[in-house]
């Protein structure tokens, strides 16, 4: 099954008091998500326009840096002594480690069970630095963690992994962590996805995530690569903001399926996008590994990764969570998709 990529392409004129108010016209488009149908605008003109905002004040980023270590919990002398440990009956040892990463659950958690791995020694990297190692290890204990909060607690059956770097995507530690959420539900988004994924099997016989990334293969225009099982694209229909880019497993493989060759094909992923990143000037960046439920195994759902750049730090405090995307739950991309795809193509080779 071929899967239809639809869109509504718009014209914005305007007299532009810069060319001396002469007609200025340009071309916006709407496009549907092809499983859910939701909005994305895309509008590639205001991309140069954003692309300064991406970029941080590296004087304030300095400094926000050197201030924030002074008393950073998960600095290596602060993280055996400052952090939480975990339950006796979760993990004797209290903390978990793998390479650098050191595990420990949230000290006021987002979910039921809600875990941090710090990913590194370093107080900051910068986005070049999240090497396939570091966010191997990083994803290794976080999957370690789900498992065994899906062992001992029965309610426990959604988990994600996620990121939020820097203040600009929603951290307000500096020190490079990633997040562990064990859940009795999906998140929104997660629960839109599966049930979506279900109809669409339901309704056509296959399943949409095999059939989406057998349609963006064969048109090449946003496909970006395939490594042991993982997939990466660019979106036809961003879900919001700047440089998205999808990660789909190839197989309808439960988080607790995926072996070391799955998790290094997504750290090896995330890393060239990361680099990518910071090539185009970013610092700040949200990340999710979205599986679908713990315990089972859903021949219609694929887990997906989803990364995007966010706002650099700066005195303006710029945010792109503003109202369209962050409280009318719209879409809005600032550079075509298959543009984004053709620069992102040199990264993954
Ligand atoms: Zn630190």
């Amino acid at each position: 099954m071929t899967i239809e990529f639809s869109k509504t392409i718009r014209k914005v004129a305007i007299l532009n008091p810069m060319t001396g108010f002469k007609r200025d016209e340009w071309e916006i488009e709407f496009r549907s998500d092809p499983l859910t149908g939701r909005n994305t605008t895309v509008i590639p003109k205001l991309r140069d326009y954003w692309l300064r905002f991406v970029k941080s004040d590296y004087e304030q980023l300095r400094s926000l840096v050197v201030e924030s270590s002074k008393k950073c919990p998960f600095c290596p002398d602060n993280a055996l002594t400052r952090t939480p440990k975990f339950l006796e009956e979760e993990f004797e040892e209290g903390r978990l480690t793998e390479g650098e990463a050191v595990a420990f659950p949230n000290l006021i958690g987002h979910a039921d069970r809600s875990a941090v791995v710090v990913l590194s020694r370093s107080h900051y990297l910068p986005l070049s630095k999240f090497d396939v190692n570091l966010l191997f290890n990083g994803l290794k204990l976080g999957i370690k963690i789900l498992k065994r909060w899906s062992e001992i607690y029965e309610h426990i059956d959604f988990g994600l992994l996620i990121f939020n770097y820097l203040p600009p995507a929603g951290s307000t530690i500096i020190h490079p962590h990633m997040q562990v959420l064990g859940r009795d539900r999906p998140v929104t988004l997660q629960k839109l996805l599966i049930e979506s994924s279900f109809e669409y099997t339901w309704r056509n016989g296959s399943s949409y995530w095999r059939d989406l990334i057998n349609t963006e293969r064969e048109l090449n225009e946003r496909y970006l690569n395939e490594k042991d099982g993982i997939v990466w694209i660019v979106p036809y229909a961003p879900t919001r903001g700047i440089m998205e880019v999808h990660g789909i497993a190839y197989e309808p493989l439960g988080i607790f399926e995926l072996d070391d060759k799955h998790i290094l094909a997504i750290a090896d992923g995330m890393s060239k996008i990361l680099l990518f990143y910071e090539n185009m000037g970013v610092s700040s960046f949200n990340a999710a590994i979205i599986p679908g439920p713990l315990r089972s195994k859903l021949d219609y759902y694929h887990i997906n990764i989803r990364v995007i750049a966010r706002p650099g730090i700066s005195r303006l405090s710029f945010t792109d969570s503003w109202c369209l995307p962050y409280l009318l739950w719209d879409g809005e991309a600032i550079e075509e998709p298959e543009s984004l795809a053709s620069e992102l193509k040199n990264y993954f080779g």
